[in-house]
């Protein structure tokens, strides 16, 4: 399938993600946790406005899957999910002002300790992934897609199957070096200290699926 690029800007911030060298790259589950949340709140909104849509609050959750076998971890939401044309416009390009103040920012200094300021975003899941795939279908539609990148070479996009609205993310975690320990983001526990330690504040249920050892 051929390769969507991605716009220059976005490529240049990927760029810098993927190869950052930045020590805190746990905040990417900050990152992915609080876009669930946001999916989630704009459906939950839609909920309270519109009345006819069955749902109700104790129906939305965000679910965290580690699985050490396929060395992937999954961050699952049922919140308001992606169209193609979403998926296409809101992964593809900068959607956000921050991320660039952010850019410039660790483009001026070379140790950087100023992640935390930013909401990075998205992003940041390719500081700790080979891989990222985003299956997400929109509330209300039949069809669902599939996004996928490995970097910034560029991305696709196609059709797939998916119950239900939301997203589904899927990072291939990086292997370990030297330096860093990516298969820690495997560990229950550890999932568990950075959501207590960044995501405390989420107002809904983070479930996590623990592995059969
Ligand atoms: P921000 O959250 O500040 O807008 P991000 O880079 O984190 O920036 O995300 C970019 C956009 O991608 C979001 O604004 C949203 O439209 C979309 N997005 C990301 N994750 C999800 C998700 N789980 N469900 C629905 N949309 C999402
Ligand atoms: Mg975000």
């Amino acid at each position: 399938m051929a390769k969507k690029q991605f716009k220059a800007e976005s490529k240049r911030l990927l760029d810098l993600m993927i190869n950052s060298i930045y020590t805190h790259k746990e905040i990417f589950l900050r990152e992915l946790i609080s876009n669930a949340s946001d999916a989630i709140d704009k459906l939950y909104y839609r909920s309270l406005t519109e009345g006819n849509t069955g749902l109700s609050r104790d129906d939305f959750s965000i679910r965290l899957e580690p699985d050490k076998e396929a060395r992937t971890l999954k961050i699952i939401d049922n919140g308001m999910g992606m169209t193609k044309e979403e998926l296409e416009k809101n992964l593809g390009t900068i959607a956000k002002s921050g991320s660039l103040d952010f850019k410039t920012e660790m483009e001026k200094k070379e140790d950087v300790d100023i992640i935390g300021q930013f909401g990075v975003g998205f992003y940041s899941a390719f500081m700790v992934s080979d891989k990222v795939t985003v299956v997400s279908k929109a509330y209300g539609e039949d069809v669902a897609y599939e996004w996928e990148s490995t970097g910034a070479d560029g991305y696709t996009i196609k059709d797939c199957e998916k119950e239900g609205n939301g997203t589904e993310i899927t990072l291939l975690l990086k292997a370990d070096t030297e330096d860093e320990n990516y298969s820690q983001y495997l560990e229950t526990y550890q999932i568990k200290n950075l959501i207590n330690k960044y995501s405390d504040y989420i107002r809904y249920p983070i479930q996590m699926m623990v592995e059969h050892q």
